[in-house]
């Protein structure tokens, strides 16, 4: 029987599980019910199951034949802070927070994969279950790597996986080179010298340097970054003063910066420095610039991409494969375990209609029809990668 009739049973277990998870969502780094709940599972697979990787996170390993080479599967756990706006039976029981992500679809899926490989075997070497937690912007990939991740837990190849809304049950989505943007935050402060509202010349007015360092920075992605790459500068946040008749002594902005490559992000980051400073200079007043990476840009191996894509195209065929989606503009932080091994992430259709709305939205729910093809596309890509001896 083909790896997929043989998932097919565990259709109702998964999505029995995915509820469940649902149900009780959890923030980053809280995840303690869910990561039990994991856990829990993976021993009564019979996997070697390790807690606390990266503080809430579980790794879990499976054995099967004499090979040595080992590879990483990931899932996220983490959930939102936002109120549940559905009224089905699984909806979230934990006021204001939610899956809304589908991360609770994606450990799910893992949790299938393993179920299945753990009884089948028909591999030959090592896998790595890795459940992570708080990848909303909280860093938890760099806190299972900072944990020894890859030192504890060595993989020659690392593949994650997402859900995507718009792209149809049944398809799946695959590109080598850049999938998803890095992102970062940041913050300027303006001095300058604080005035009498009627005494301009006796002050520098921080708000109109800012002002000008706001209109300034949009020369940034205008005129540096070249033409064929492409990023995002938002200035999101602008504060200065509290009175009518105050020349404001400070001022504030705030934004984001989003790039695909860690080039185009330190040529941004550069321009910025020197336009903010330059800037609030040619006004008398000084800009302090505050510039945080939060997430990397998530890039695919070129290998691992092509790799991936056949997997899925065994599974559903090359019609149901794209292999050029649109680049997704927001982050992703399994682009930190990228970084430290080749590997590939992929999106799989959570298709359209009823609660397939975009991720973040409070009606947003994981189609658990999805869930047999996501837990095939894992187990199909170990039995492929490491292959049993014949
Ligand atoms: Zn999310
Ligand atoms: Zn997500």
């Amino acid at each position: 029987m083909s790896t997929a009739e043989l998932i097919a049973p565990l259709h109702a277990e998964m999505t029995a599980w995915r509820r469940d998870i649902h149900a009780h969502p959890e923030l980053g780094f809280n995840e303690s019910r869910t990561a039990d709940l994991v856990a829990r599972k993976l021993e009564s697979f019979g996997l070697e199951v390790h807690r606390g990787v990266g503080r809430t996170g579980v790794v879990a390993s499976l054995r099967a034949g004499s090979g040595h080479r080992s590879l990483g599967l990931r899932a996220d756990m983490d959930a939102l802070p936002i109120t549940e706006a559905n009224t089905f039976a699984h909806r979230s029981q934990h006021d204001g927070v939610m899956h809304a992500c589908g991360h609770d679809g994606h450990t799910a899926m893992l949790l299938g994969a393993a179920r299945y490989l753990a009884k089948t075997r028909r591999f030959s070497g090592v896998v790595h279950f890795i459940f992570q937690p708080a990848e909303e912007g909280l860093g938890g990939a760099r806190a299972m790597i900072a944990d020894g991740l890859f030192e504890r837990f060595p993989c020659e190849a690392i593949f994650g996986m997402h859900n995507r809304p718009s792209l149809m049950v049944g398809r799946f989505a695959v590109r080598a080179g850049p999938m998803m943007a890095g992102g970062a935050f940041f913050d300027i402060s303006v001095t300058g010298k604080g005035a009498h509202g009627a005494r301009p010349e006796a002050g520098v007015d921080a708000a109109l340097a800012a002002a000008q360092i706001a209109v300034s920075l949009q020369s940034i992605v205008a005129r540096n970054v070249p033409p064929v790459q492409t990023a995002v500068l938002s200035v999101t946040r602008i504060h200065a003063g509290d009175a009518y008749n105050v020349i404001p002594q400070m001022a504030t902005l705030g934004g984001t910066v989003r790039a695909f490559s860690r080039d185009v992000m330190a040529l941004v980051e550069g321009a910025m420095r020197r336009v903010a400073r330059g800037t609030a200079e040619a006004f008398g007043a000084t800009a302090e610039v505050d510039f945080r990476e939060s997430f990397a840009p998530t890039v695919n191996d070129a290998a691992e991409a092509e790799f991936a894509a056949r997997i899925c195209t065994e599974l559903v065929g090359a019609d149901n494969v794209d292999r050029q989606p649109r680049l997704i503009m927001a982050s992703e932080d399994f682009s930190y375990m990228l970084e430290r091994v080749p590997g590939c992430y992929i999106n799989i259709g959570n298709g359209t209609g009823e609660g397939r709305c975009e991720v973040h939205n409070p009606s947003y729910d994981f189609n658990d029809a999805a869930l047999p093809l996501g837990a095939a596309f894992f187990a199909r890509l170990v039995e492929a990668r490491l292959p049993a001896a014949a």
